[in-house]
């Protein structure tokens, strides 16, 4: 079997992204509001604060304002409610991203919900997760919506497909198994409970790993001939999949870096255009 194509996340994230900045500056142009992202953090944990810095700062590329929220990290459940109510009453907010995970002390369900669906441009909330699974127009959680953005861009088709998601995480492993289902797959969801994980993964015809185990999934457990999307983001640029053995027997598979990374924040940055396109009234 001759290696698999690289599904290229950068290349296509970088159109996105494009695409994004001219809507970005078209609705600027228009409205005199250029498209604005809040951004809410709680507390100084070094990684969450990169991560929020490299996306206001991919924002003010594409010709997005952020506005920032630095909170304490002895914040309460109840007053980032209250900050997160507020940023969904302000019309000058368009969309809302609270960096996660926020501390232990704080219900970050409750949080999540205080975000208004119109703004909720990181698809967190009940009524985000809601649309997905109905296949209904919304906000998408980023990375299952870059990953079925990539599936698309490389014309695989899920329907009638058999899908195997390795993970269950709100943000990832579930929502992307109901944007699948959505698109007619067959899906099977695997978790740490999953017995015989090898078996399951080998009856799919597009696998998504999103677990966070260095190259849990080997070459020897893919089908010949499926597309291979590796969500996981390990210490070291390393993924879910065993990349050397997988790329031996799938017809498509995503690198590590380069592959599903870097359409997470494409993602972002369209969304956010299209919650401003909406509220300005030019969507
Ligand atoms: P998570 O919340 O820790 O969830 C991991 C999932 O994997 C859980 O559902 C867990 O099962 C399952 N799991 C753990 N060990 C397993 C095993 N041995 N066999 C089968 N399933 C197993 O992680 P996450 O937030 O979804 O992230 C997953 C990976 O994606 C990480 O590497 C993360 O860095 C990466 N990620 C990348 C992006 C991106 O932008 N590229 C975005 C988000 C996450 P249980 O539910 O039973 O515990």
């Amino acid at each position: 079997m001759s290696q698999a194509r690289l599904m290229d996340g950068t290349a296509l994230a970088r159109r996105i992204v494009e695409d994004t900045a001219k809507r970005a500056t078209a609705l600027t142009e228009r409205t005199g509001t250029a498209p604005c992202l809040a951004t809410v953090l709680v507390g100084e944990d070094p990684a969450s604060v990169t991560y929020v810095r490299m996306k206001q700062n991919r924002c003010r590329k594409a010709g997005i304002t952020s506005r920032h929220v630095a909170l304490p990290a002895a914040t309460t459940t109840e007053e980032l409610v209250g900050t997160l109510r507020a940023l969904s009453a302000d019309p000058e907010v368009h969309g809302i991203l609270l960096q996660h995970p926020v501390g232990e002390h704080i219900d970050e369900r409750a949080a999540f919900e205080a975000i208004a669906p119109e703004k909720d441009v990181d698809g967190v909330t009940f009524a985000s997760f809601a649309t997905m699974s109905f296949g209904l127009p919304g906000f998408v959680s980023c990375t299952p919506g870059g990953i079925m953005r990539l599936l698309d861009a490389y014309d695989v088709d899920p329907a009638g497909k058999r899908a195997v998601v390795v993970g269950r995480s709100a943000i990832l492993g579930k929502p992307v198994g109901m944007l699948l289902l959505a698109r007619d797959a067959t899906v099977t969801y695997c978790h740490s409970r999953t017995r015989d994980l090898s078996s399951a993964v080998r009856e799919a015809d597009i696998v998504v790993a999103a677990v966070g185990r260095p190259r849990l999934i080997r070459g020897q457990d893919i089908k010949p001939g499926a597309v291979v999307i590796d969500a996981g983001y390990n210490a070291g640029n390393i993924g879910d999949v065993d990349f050397d053995s997988a790329v031996e027997q799938a017809a498509l598979i995503t690198p590590v870096p380069g592959g599903v990374g870097p359409m997470t924040i494409a993602t972002l940055l369209e969304q956010t255009v299209h919650a401003a396109e909406r509220q300005l009234g030019v969507a």
